[in-house]
C-alpha cells in the first residue's frame, strides 16, 4: 500500500477538483480518485453558459480538463479509479478503488450524482439502443430522426432544445402541464418549430425488442393510452447521487443525499459532503466549485487539529 495521503477526494467533478486545488494550495498532500474523466456531470455537457468567467459559454469537457489542470499545477494528483468500499471510521481513513487501496487523514466526497431511471421493463437492454440519458453525448446519433425527451425540468429542456438543432421532430413528454424548467427555457422550446408538448402524460412501455420503436404513453387526465413511435428517448428525470457505498456510515436524507451542512462536515468527523451528492438547494457547477473550497478549508482546519 502507498503511504498515506492527507486528502483524498472521492470524485473529480467541480467539487472534487475545486476542493483539490484549495487543498493543494493548503500545501496538503491532495489526491483525486476519479472514475472517468475530470469534470464529473458537466463533461458531458456540450456548452456551459452559467459558470463565470466564460462569456462566450465554455464545452463542459473542457471546462473538466482546466479544472484538473488548475489543481495539478499546485500539485494535486489524479488516480483515474473506481472506488469500490469506503471505511471511514478510523481517523487513518481507506478507500478500496479498482486501481488498489489508499488511505487519507481526511476524506472529501464528491461522487455526485447519476440520471434517474423510469423503472420500466427493458429500459437496461433498450439503453444505447434507443434509451439514452444524455443528448449532449448521444444526440448526434438522431440527426435527422423522431425522439421524445421524458422529464420537465432544466435538463430536459436544454436537451429537447439541443436535439431541436438536430432532430426532425422533438416531442416533449411531462407528467404535469408545466415544466419546472425557468421560462427563459420554456420560451426557447416554444419557439423552436420542431418541438411539441405531450402535457399529463407518462410512459409506460418500451416498444422494441432489439432497439426502441416507440413508446406506449398514458394521458394522466383522461387515462386513455397510445403508441407513440420514434426512434429515440431521452430519460431527463433527474438524479440519483452516487451514495449507495455510504449508506450505514454516513447520514444521508431520504432521497440518498450526503447530510452536510454549509459547512461540508458529515456525520464522521474528518469526511466531508461537497457538490450535487450533498443536501442543499441548488445542484449547479458553480455551487459544487463553493462547496469543494469550503470542503477543503474544513478539512485543513480538522487536519491542523487531528495532528
Ligand atoms: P429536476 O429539476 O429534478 O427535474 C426532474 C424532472 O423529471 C421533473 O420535471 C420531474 O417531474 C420529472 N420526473 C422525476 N421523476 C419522474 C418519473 N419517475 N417519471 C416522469 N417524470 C419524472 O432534474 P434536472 O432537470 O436534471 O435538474 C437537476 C438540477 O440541475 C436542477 O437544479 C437544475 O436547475 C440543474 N440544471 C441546470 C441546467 C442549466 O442551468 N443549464 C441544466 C440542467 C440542469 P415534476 O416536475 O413533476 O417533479
Amino acid at each position: 500500500m502507498e503511504p498515506h495521503w492527507d486528502v483524498l477526494i472521492a470524485g473529480g467533478g467541480p467539487a472534487g477538483y475545486s476542493a483539490a486545488l484549495y487543498c493543494a494550495r493548503a500545501g496538503l498532500r491532495t489526491l483525486v480518485l476519479e472514475q472517468l474523466s475530470a469534470g464529473g456531470q458537466i463533461a458531458l455537457t456540450t456548452q456551459v453558459d452559467n459558470y463565470p468567467g466564460f462569456p462566450e459559454g465554455i464545452d463542459g469537457f473542457e471546462l473538466g480538463q482546466r479544472m484538473r489542470q488548475g489543481a495539478e499545477r499546485f500539485g494535486a494528483r489524479t488516480q483515474l479509479a473506481e472506488v469500490t468500499a469506503l471505511e471511514l471510521n478510523r481517523p487513518l481513513k481507506t478507500v478500496h478503488t479498482s486501481a488498489g487501496v489508499f488511505q487519507g487523514r481526511a476524506v472529501i466526497v464528491a461522487t455526485g450524482a447519476n440520471p434517474r431511471r423510469l423503472g420500466l421493463p427493458k429500459e437496461q437492454a433498450l439503453t444505447g439502443r434507443g434509451v439514452s440519458y444524455c443528448a449532449a453525448c448521444d444526440g448526434m446519433f438522431y440527426r435527422g430522426k423522431t425522439v421524445a425527451v421524458v422529464g420537465g425540468g432544466s435538463t430536459a429542456a436544454a436537451d429537447a432544445l439541443l436535439l431541436s438543432r438536430l432532430c426532425k421532430k422533438v416531442i416533449l413528454i411531462h407528467r404535469r402541464d408545466t415544466l419546472r424548467a425557468a421560462s427563459i427555457e420554456h420560451q426557447a422550446l416554444l419557439e423552436a418549430p420542431n418541438v411539441e408538448f405531450r402535457w399529463n402524460t407518462t410512459v409506460i412501455q418500451f416498444l422494441g425488442s432489439d432497439r426502441l420503436l416507440g413508446l406506449r404513453l398514458r394521458d394522466l387526465l383522461s387515462g386513455a393510452e397510445a403508441e407513440l413511435p420514434c426512434d429515440g428517448v431521452f430519460l431527463c428525470i433527474g438524479r440519483v447521487p452516487a451514495t449507495a457505498l455510504l449508506q450505514g456510515q454516513l447520514e444521508l436524507d431520504s432521497a440518498g443525499y450526503l447530510i452536510a451542512d454549509e459547512t461540508t462536515r458529515t456525520s464522521i468527523p474528518g469526511v466531508f459532503a461537497a457538490g450535487d451528492v450533498r443536501t442543499k438547494a441548488l445542484r449547479q457547477a458553480v455551487t459544487a466549485a463553493a462547496d469543494g473550497a469550503v470542503a477543503a478549508h474544513y478539512a485543513e482546519e480538522y487536519l491542523r487539529g487531528a495532528q
